[in-house]
């Protein structure tokens, strides 16, 4: 029945000399007791239209116990976002990003995570969609932004380096289509005092891509203030090196996902390469994410990429962890040693 309901309507038909065409997504609950609610079969049915609309339109699903689970635990999790803030338990954890040729450490990138009273240590790949979707995101974002800002401008004045260190933020295209975006940052900087190329702003490719008017201005603007903008997850999505002379960015951050092939075969290296070569030619710079071994580090090196971050390095590190790596480490000559 499902089935010839979506086939059926998935037809185009005339509406006032329009061809109309609609996409259709079923959802079905059944019960054989009578005592069950009608409202809570419709619910059920509900549950389940909502899970074949997420598989993409002309599906149907039928309802199990699992996806009411499923449902409550994501409600659940909704309430407890909402507090997030006001609970204080939202940290910002940093990455440190390395100068390949040196070892020496450049700065580093900031990334969210939640502690949960229950749940432990959530990253956000675990609850962005629920940020975005409950609509807290944006805050969220700022939040982050406003602590790395500080943050990074007390580790400058107090561990003074030949460079002074760089912070890397993410920064959603949500985020970036907001009307006062730039005005934002620009007090940000005055207010924390940050010598503006020392921020980064990580954008993903969606916003190369899309090529908004509102989204290129900001940037545009942002650039103008002399913060730079990184290119994040490069070579995941389908911005290509042809977007990139068009487009105001100033560091590509290559995706772990080429990283971690670089060994497996020559090809990868020789993709790597021409990324690298094509980006100092246009004088963009280039950081290798998720480097895990030695092996992908010292090739990334030899390939002249600038920067590495990921695992092999450290992983996303509390701010008291930074701290006291920074004193011991950077006070000598500024070098990561691993232990
Ligand atoms: P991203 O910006 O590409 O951040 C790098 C992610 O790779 C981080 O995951 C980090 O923990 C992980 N990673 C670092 N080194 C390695 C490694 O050697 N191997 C592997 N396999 N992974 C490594 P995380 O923190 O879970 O963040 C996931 C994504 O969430 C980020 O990807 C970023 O897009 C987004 N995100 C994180 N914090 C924020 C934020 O404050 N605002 C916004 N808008 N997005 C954020
Ligand atoms: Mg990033
Ligand atoms: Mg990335």
């Amino acid at each position: 029945m499902a089935e010839r309901i979506v086939t059926t309507l998935h037809h185009p038909f005339h509406l006032q000399g329009h061809e109309i065409q609609i996409g259709t997504s079923v959802g079905i609950a059944t019960t054989t007791s009578l005592e069950m609610p009608f409202t809570q079969l419709l619910t059920q049915a509900d549950i389940a239209m909502y899970r074949a609309k997420s598989r993409g339109r002309g599906n149907y699903v039928i309802f199990d116990a699992a996806m009411y689970a499923e449902v409550l635990t994501r409600r659940q999790l909704e309430l407890d976002l909402r507090q997030a803030i006001e609970h204080r338990q939202l940290r910002v954890y940093y990455q440190p990003i390395v100068v390949l040729a040196t070892q020496e450490i450049a700065g580093f990138e900031a990334v969210v995570r939640w502690q949960h009273p229950e749940q432990g240590l959530l990253s956000p790949t675990e609850f962005w969609s629920v940020a975005e979707e409950v609509g807290i995101s944006l805050p969220i974002e700022r939040w982050v932004l406003r602590q790395a800002c500080y943050q990074i401008a007390e580790w400058q004045a107090r561990h003074p380096t030949q460079s002074p260190l760089m912070i890397g933020v993410n920064l959603s295209g949500r985020q970036l289509a907001q009307p006062d975006i730039v005005l934002y940052l620009e007090r940000l900087l005055l207010e924390t005092g940050l010598p503006s190329h020392t921020l980064m702003l990580e954008i993903t490719e969606d916003i190369v891509i899309q090529q908004a008017e509102p989204a290129i201005a900001a940037l545009t603007r942002l650039r103008q203030l002399g913060v730079s903008i990184g290119l994040d997850d490069f070579g995941t999505g389908y911005a290509s090196l042809s977007y990139l002379h068009r487009f105001p960015v100033d560091v590509l951050k290559i995706d772990g996902a080429f990283v971690h092939a670089i060994n497996q075969d020559d090809k990868n290296g020789e993709i790597v390469r021409t990324i690298v070569t094509l980006a100092h030619s246009l004088k963009i710079s280039t950081i290798a994410e998720g480097i895990e071994t030695f092996d992908q580090f010292s090739q990334l090196r030899t390939l002249h990429c600038n920067y590495g971050q990921g695992y092999f390095f450290a992983e996303p590190l509390t701010q008291f962890a930074v701290e006291s790596f920074l004193h011991a480490y950077c006070s000598e000559r500024g070098v990561i040693k691993r232990p």
